[in-house]
């Protein structure tokens, strides 16, 4: 077979404001690649099924010698995020051809993943049956086990406590609002269109609101205090939710979106109530606590979403071309659901 031609979406330029395809990535089609022949050198070859594109996304693209808790994009090279993909040959064992990996890949339609980055190295998995792989980049991926570890580890929930749950419409935020109702909690969360609005009701929330077109102080301060806040936004709505903390309120520090873009306009007012309320605060990541949650994640997440106790929603985009516009979305909030990049059927 001739070597064919290997998409891939390079990173071009660091954005200063919103990430903007065709300029801040671009796609590129001057590489081939002969599946046939292109050496393994005790790896795998993999086809790329589908990509996620994810909010951290936003915080690869800085300066090489910052640092930060995920690598930085290099300039002229693949973007890479979490993807599934399936294997077309293999040196390595344990990955035999045929079979789906989860891991780390470039975005490339062909590509050599290395299993041993930490946390996120490819590794092998059979989906669960009833269960679309690509809801491994979702809800039984990375932005679940956020949502499961970090519940697990920090919330303490207890029945009839109050938790407000900040972007409630995307993998993680859905997927809090159904482990919290699931703990009897009354849920209170937030998001940013009418459409994510009824997708947080149909999740299980009790109070749900747009926090674009209401505000975030008045809902706060008629259904807190908040006993648990998870943050998947930061800025006015970390300091809104101070606000209104039951004493001893546990906050888990999951993300900050909307200073991803943007560090200007935050004015937080409230952060003497952190030790008035003796609020607790949890900074988290991932990474940290996959050692202990993962394997009890994969028994018990997967099959819950195979059978619908759990839901949650993907908003696909079509073509790897597309990538850089749904790294995009992402950002801005045009998502509706987990992001998923499809960029091939196997
Ligand atoms: P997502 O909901 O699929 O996408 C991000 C959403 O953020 C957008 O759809 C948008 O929805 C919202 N948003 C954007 N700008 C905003 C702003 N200025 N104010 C409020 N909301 C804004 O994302 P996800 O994958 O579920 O991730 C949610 C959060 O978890 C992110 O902050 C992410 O960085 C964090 N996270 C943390 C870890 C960890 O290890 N700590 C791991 C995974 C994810 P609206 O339409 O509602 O605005």
């Amino acid at each position: 077979m001739a070597p064919i031609t290997n998409g891939r979406t390079l990173f071009n330029e660091i954005p200063t404001g919103f990430p903007e395809p065709g300029k801040t990535t671009v796609y590129d089609t001057s590489k081939t690649i002969d599946l046939e022949n292109v050496p393994l050198n005790g790896g795998v070859l993999v086809k790329t099924l589908v990509l996620s594109a994810d909010p951290y996304m936003r915080v690869q693209m800085r300066e090489a010698d910052i640092e930060s808790y995920m690598p930085p994009f290099i300039v002229g090279q693949p973007i890479f995020s979490l993807g599934v993909g399936k294997i077309l040959r293999s040196e390595r064992d344990g990955f035999k051809p045929g079979g789906y990996v989860y891991g780390l890949l470039d975005h490339a339609e062909y590509s050599l993943p290395s299993p041993d980055v930490p946390v996120f190295g490819i590794r092998v998995f059979n989906p669960e049956p009833g269960l679309q792989y690509s809801a491994y980049v979702g809800a039984g991926g990375m932005p679940g086990q956020t949502s499961y570890y970090g519940w697990k580890e920090y919330a303490n929930a207890k029945a009839g406590e109050t938790v407000f749950v900040s972007g409630g419409a995307g993998p993680v935020g859905s997927l809090v609002i159904q482990l919290a109702k699931q703990d009897g909690l009354k849920v209170i969360a937030s998001a940013g269109s009418d459409e994510k609005v009824q997708f947080c009701k149909d999740v299980g929330a009790d109070v749900v609101f747009n926090y674009k077109t209401a505000s975030t102080l008045d809902i706060l301060r008629q259904e807190g205090p908040l006993n648990i806040y998870w943050d998947n936004v930061g800025g006015t709505t970390l300091d809104a939710a101070i606000e209104n903390a039951a004493n001893h309120a546990r906050f888990l520090e999951c993300g900050a979106i909307s200073q991803y873009n943007s560090k200007d306009g935050v004015n937080m007012k409230n952060l003497d109530q952190i030790y008035a309320r003796r609020i607790t605060l949890y900074g988290f990541l991932i990474s940290d606590l996959a050692p202990k949650w993962e394997e009890e994640f994969y028994k018990v997440i997967p099959k819950k979403l195979a059978s619908g106790e759990f839901k949650f929603r993907e908003d696909i985009t079509t073509g790897l071309e597309n990538s850089g516009q749904a790294i995009r979305d992402v950002q801005i909030g045009a998502n509706t659901g987990k992001k998923v990049i499809v960029v091939a059927q196997e």
